[in-house]
């Protein structure tokens, strides 16, 4: 393939691919100044449609597939060189076609806004509150049922406490600039302009210890890499070592044989395991660390691409899409807790971050490190067949236990007026023992806010979102019901609107309840919360991280915030509250994600030399994925869900496909579902494969949107794709003489609710 223009005389014409649901990279002509100039991975801009677009140069051809009289000409080069690289070039063509979107989105997805952006602003506009917290409150937070969105914008300032990015609370809060602009007017706020700064993590202390000396398997296990590192070989390892077995200093120790070698390597960790802690590990041993997490600026988010882009960055320690990092000379790939669902990206195109390193490797012969305490069943499934060479770390450091694992059985808890209703008295008196003992508990609960449900006893309303078929819960500090889905929020109800009852009951729980109860309990604890909620700037964070240290903390209470890559030496307790709830969910990895959530915060406990305990409290303590847990059991674990899958043909035994229908109206929601659903049949039945629906999704409307689904099952990712290829145009969004019916493709979906 000729790299520019000049390269061949005859290519007047370049194939430049929008990042537009369209079916492939369309023609352009080049104009005369620029035959010879322009290249492949240049972006331009080119005439589409009535307007403009900016597009991506993936290749050049010598004539049209159109009259070449009607060919559009390439507009303008909008930069000085290429900006997507052959590498990432040849990745995202691989995630277009696997994950079934355009080329051109496949790119728009793995470069960063400020790369993207013409040119990045040095400057970045800020809201300050203009009058102290009380008066803010009283003057801009009303009474009313209905909150307006501005009353949104005032509760988040005023829980961060300090100034935050405009664009950082226009994202978290999904809000227009106008309830901004309206509070700025009113006198509320102010918005600033302001010089940005250096990113956060790059001032983080950082402690310089020796690496230690490896125990018998890490020596192994980076033996095994390092070999591969030194070859400059495509090979993935699975690293299953159980919590607290020393797989961060293989990964660090291997990354030094990749960095000696002048070469890079990328660190992928789930974003809410991206601490400050974690970074300062990988930035105590290595001297150019790159960080790319969601809170950077986009200038900042270019300054690192840049850095990564002239090789100064050694290391990138980055959530999902660090994967895309545009590396000189990638040496090695860690995608740490490689089980982690957050990996797979939610929108167009739905990658997973883990696959996409995977096939990275292999373009450009890196190693491939995964590692986990708790393998995705698919990976394990990989490693059994000899696809991926399996790396075991069975022990902790040091040989320190892991932490015993008991059960309390919930059904059976006292639940008297004298009784504690959300901790088990096991649980209980261990966090009285750690306390007395100046030690600390983390209590885990997958759940914000205070109840999870608001109901008349007795009519049997429940207090749900107007925009989604789900219920309202129950944020007491902020005093609102909050949809989770959407984030739409009323004033609680004092009385059911529907018979006037007055009898309103909050079921359910959720972190601040904990908290609450917890400071009830034991009267004088200081109890910290680690949720999104109160985690919204970086020195909460360090509060809570910093008091874990010192010991000023005795209690955290936590979402899955606390569920990852914390390491305090002190933490002797853990409490798994609700442990077994995701079981309740319709998703065939419901026992998977139990038994990896379990393990992962019982991870957290004993991890010093004062050893430790874990509770879980379950309605089911029967479950398998429950027993297995507890005694530490990954591989019987593992053995006993195959089967099951095995049985269904579910994934690693065979692939899915989703595809999502949305529209305002649920009929037409339906009639796309079906549509689609008839479209597939005949492909999947000359494939093999099951069409499953199509149905109303579990969530069964979002946004006021209705959802409806339609699952493909096959015996492989060959068939799967001949499936989906009898229906690509429908597929990528356009549904004839269907109107506001929207499709979205999900292969390999991690969460079908
Ligand atoms: P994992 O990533 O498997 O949870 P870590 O790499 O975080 O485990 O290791 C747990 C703790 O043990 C860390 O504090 C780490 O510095 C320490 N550690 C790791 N390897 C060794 C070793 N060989 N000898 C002593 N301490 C070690
Ligand atoms: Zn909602």
């Amino acid at each position: 393939m000729p790299t520019t223009a000049a390269d061949s005389p005859l290519h007047r014409f370049a194939e430049i691919a929008l990042p537009l649901p369209l079916p492939r990279p369309l023609h352009y002509r080049i104009p005369e100044g620029m035959v010879g100039r322009l290249a492949i991975g240049d972006r331009v801009l080119v005439p589409f449609r009535r307007g403009q677009e900016i597009g991506y140069c993936v290749g050049f051809v010598p004539f049209p597939e159109v009259d070449p009289a009607k060919v559009k000409e390439v507009a303008r080069r909008l930069d000085e060189a290429p900006i997507v690289g052959e590498k990432l070039l040849a990745l995202t063509r691989w995630i277009a076609e696997y994950y079934g979107c355009s080329w051109g989105e496949g790119i728009e997805a793995a470069l960063p806004a400020g790369v993207r952006k013409v040119a990045a602003r040095r400057t970045v506009s800020y809201l300050r509150l203009l009058l102290p917290p009380e008066e803010t409150r009283t003057r801009f937070l009303s009474d009313v049922d209905v909150k307006p969105p501005t009353e949104r914008v005032i509760r988040y300032l005023l829980e961060a406490g300090e100034a935050v990015p405009l664009a950082d609370a226009m994202g978290r809060l999904a809000l227009s600039i106008s309830p901004f602009r309206t509070l700025a007017k009113r006198g509320a706020l102010a918005i600033e302009r302001r010089k940005v700064e250096s990113d956060p993590y790059r001032d983080a202390p950082i402690p310089h210890h020796p690496p230690p000396v490896l125990n018998a398997e890490q020596a192994a296990a980076l033996a095994a890499i390092g070999a591969a590192v030194d070859s400059a070989a495509f090979k993935v390892f699975l690293l299953f070592g159980v919590t607290g077995s020393g797989k961060t200093e293989v990964y660090l120790q291997a990354i030094g044989r990749v960095v000696a070698r002048g070469a890079q390597a990328i660190v992928l960790v789930p974003e809410i395991a991206l601490t400050p802690q974690t970074v300062g590990r990988f930035r105590a041993r290595f001297e150019r660390v790159a960080v790319l997490h969601s809170h950077l600026t986009e200038v900042q988010r270019g300054d690192e691409w840049r850095r990564i882009q002239s090789g100064e960055a050694q290391v990138i320690v980055g959530a999902r899409s660090a994967i895309f990092a545009p590396c000189r000379r990638l040496g090695l790939i860690v995608v740490d807790e490689e089980h982690e669902p957050s990996f797979k990206q939610g929108n167009t195109p739905r990658y997973h971050a883990r696959d996409v390193a995977v096939v990275r490797g292999k373009l450009e012969s890196a190693a491939v490190i995964l590692g986990s305490a708790t393998p995705a069943l698919e990976s394990w499934h990989n490693a059994q067949t000899g696809k991926y060479a399996l790396l075991s770390l069975p022990r902790r450091v040091e040989d320190r236990p892991l932490p015993p694992v008991e059960v309390a059985d919930m059904t059976c808890e006292h639940r008297g007026a004298v009784g504690t209703p959300f901790l088990s008295h096991r649980l209980e008196a261990y966090a009285r023992q750690a306390m007395a003992a100046g030690e600390q508990a983390i209590f885990f609960l997958n759940r914000r806010g205070h109840a999870t449900v608001i109901t008349c006893p007795k009519c049997n309303y429940a207090h749900r979102c107007a925009r989604c078929s789900v219920a309202l819960v129950f944020h007491k500090r902020a005093h609102i019901a909050l949809c989770h889905q959407c984030g739409w929020e009323t004033r609680p109800p004092t009385v059911c609107p529907e018979c006037k009852g007055t009898n309103l009951q909050y079921l359910g729980l959720g972190t601040e309840r904990i908290e609450e109860t917890l400071k009830q309990l034991f009267g004088d604890a200081a109890v910290e919360r680690m949720d999104s909620d109160s985690m919204r700037t970086r020195s909460a964070y360090d509060r809570v991280l910093g008091g874990l240290l010192t010991g000023d903390v005795d209690f955290v209470v936590g979402t899955q915030m606390v569920a990852k890559g914390l390491d305090f030496p002190n933490v002797t307790v853990v409490g798994v509250i609700a442990g077994d709830a995701a079981l309740f969910h319709e998703d065939f990895r419901a026992a998977e994600r139990t038994f990896q959530l379990i393990t992962q915060v019982a991870g957290r406990a004993g991890r010093g030399e004062k050893g430790g305990r874990v509770v879980v409290q379950v309605m089911n303590p029967q479950h398998f994925s429950i027993r297995r847990a507890v005694a530490h059991d990954y591989e019987g674990f593992a053995t006993e869900e195959l089967a099951h899958r095995r049985e269904f043909g579910y994934p690693p035994y065979g692939r899915l496909a989703r595809v999502l229908v949305q529209a305002k109206v649920e009929a037409a929601a339906q009639a796309g579902a079906e549509r689609l659903a008839a479209l597939l049949r005949g492909p999947a039945a000359a494939a093999k494969a099951e069409v499953l629906g199509p149905a109303p999704c579990s969530i069964a409307v979002i946004k006021g949107r209705a959802r409806w689904h339609v699952l493909v099952k096959a015996a492989n990712a060959a068939a799967l794709a001949a499936v989906l290829a009898g229906a690509r145009a429908e597929l990528r969004g356009e549904l004839k003489g269907l109107r506001g019916v929207e499709v979205a493709l999900d292969v390999d979906p991690v969460s079908i609710l």
